[in-house]
């Protein structure tokens, strides 16, 4: 499983990434909660890089 940390200052929750896929990816995550859109680039289950996605 990984986890990513939501970028929002006023929400930070964790983020459970549980399928395998994951493990390995690079894309575009939504938190549950707030609804925060991120950008994150996981190698073999280390978060490598997140940043919060543009506005659109
Ligand atoms: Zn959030």
């Amino acid at each position: 499983m990984v986890h990513v940390f939501c970028l929002d200052e006023n929400c930070r929750r964790v983020i459970h990434l549980s399928d395998h896929k994951h493990w390995n990816y690079k894309g575009g995550v939504v938190c549950r909660r707030c609804g925060t859109k991120m950008e994150v680039e996981i190698d073999d289950g280390e978060v490598k890089s997140s940043k919060k996605s543009e506005k659109e």
